[in-house]
């Protein structure tokens, strides 16, 4: 057991986010209004390198990490990720995958595969195509992410979850199309609570749609069963239909909080060290790991930042809470 373990909810799960840019301003996560011409995102050189990545990543499967997911921004907007996923690959025993918009993956799909890859998710809010350019706010269409969904399904990356977020008087109408369309195509598609994550969205609960609500919508249609999670700290509930045809999530994170099993970090694109979505302030690597600190001091800078965690916002989110200061989405990666 890791000092982790011994201390606090146990550090099993870790999003590594390779960049704060994106080539999106979904209306939820980057607003054209703040992530404008003018926005300052990180430089080069304050962006961690792959070798800084991959020796962290090392550190912190030391203190039992089992899975981590690359994310951003939009990391396939990240050049030559391949040779990141190659480091991470040859890390035993460890669960890595992807969560991106799909807008690159065409492209990329397969060299992700062959580099070591094991799985991808991929964003879309709709198949209708003026609500989904109206949600990523840049003109992008359809077809182009169905496209990158089946190269990764040709690659191997197999199975393919699908995260829509669903914000209301956008993209309800949406759910069952969706629902219909995966359903044929053997995805997961998981819906996300719209979240108050940054300060920049605009977050309002009205424009919440619960996931009992959009399950109850399903379900009238394509029956549905719950299933039991797959491990402790499953942030998706799952649903199967009833004929057997595949599976649901819903990720309640508004409605239902999960904070009490929550063994999830986030490190920053410039290596700061994020024990909650909804946190201000990050533990800074970066200084550490460029001033020479050896790897047992890496190692106990996360296991003296990890003690002390008692993150729940989500259990306390409240009026008082919405309007808190807090890291952008796009900036630790979901
Ligand atoms: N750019 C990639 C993508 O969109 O998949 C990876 C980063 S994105 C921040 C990770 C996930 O966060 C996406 O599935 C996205 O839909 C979700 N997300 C972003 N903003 C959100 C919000 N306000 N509420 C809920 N989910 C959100
Ligand atoms: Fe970009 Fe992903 Fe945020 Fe959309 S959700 S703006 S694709 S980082
Ligand atoms: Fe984990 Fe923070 Fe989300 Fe709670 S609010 S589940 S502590 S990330």
């Amino acid at each position: 057991m890791s000092l982790t373990d011994a201390l606090n909810r146990p550090l099993r799960d870790l999003r590594l986010s390779v960049t704060d840019r994106c080539n999106f301003r979904c209306v939820y996560c980057m607003p054209k209004e703040v992530f404008g011409p003018d926005y300052k995102f990180l430089d080069r050189s304050q962006v961690l390198t792959f070798e800084e990545i991959a020796r962290l990543a090392r550190v912190f499967v030391g203190h039992g990490v089992r899975k981590i997911r690359i994310t951003g921004g939009e990391p396939l907007v990240r050049r030559e990720l391949h040779k990141l996923i190659a480091m991470l690959a040859e890390i035993p025993d460890l669960d890595l995958t992807l969560t991106t918009n799909g807008a690159l993956l065409a492209q990329q799909a397969r060299a992700l595969k062959e580099a070591g890859l094991k799985r991808v998710t991929v964003s879309l809010d709709s198949l209708d195509e003026s609500v989904f350019r109206a949600m990523n706010d840049v003109d992008f269409p359809v077809a182009k992410v169905l496209e990158g969904m089946e190269a990764a399904a040709d690659a191997g990356l197999w199975p393919i979850k699908v995260n829509m977020v669903v914000k209301r008087g956008m993209n309800e109408q949406s759910i069952l199309p969706m629902a219909r369309y995966f359903r044929e195509k053997c995805y997961i598609l998981r819906f996300i609570e719209y979240m108050d994550v940054g300060s920049t969205n605009g977050w309002r609960m009205d424009d919440v749609v619960s996931a009992a609500e959009i399950v109850r919508l399903i379900d009238a249609e394509m029956p549905l069963e719950p299933m039991s999670p797959n491990h402790v700290g499953e942030v998706a509930e799952r649903w199967r239909y009833k004929d057997g045809s595949g599976e649901i999530g819903g990720v309640a994170s508004v409605t239902q909080p999960f904070c009490r099993d929550c063994n999830r970090a986030r490190l920053s694109a410039e290596g700061k060290l994020y024990t909650c979505l909804f946190a201000l302030n990050g533990f800074d690597f970066r200084p550490l790991m460029r001033g020479g600190a050896s790897d047992d001091e890496l190692s106990a800078a996360i296991a003296s930042v990890w003690r002390v965690r008692a993150d729940r916002y989500s259990e306390i989110r409240s009026e008082g809470t919405i309007a808190l200061p807090k890291v952008e989405m796009s900036h630790i990666g979901g």
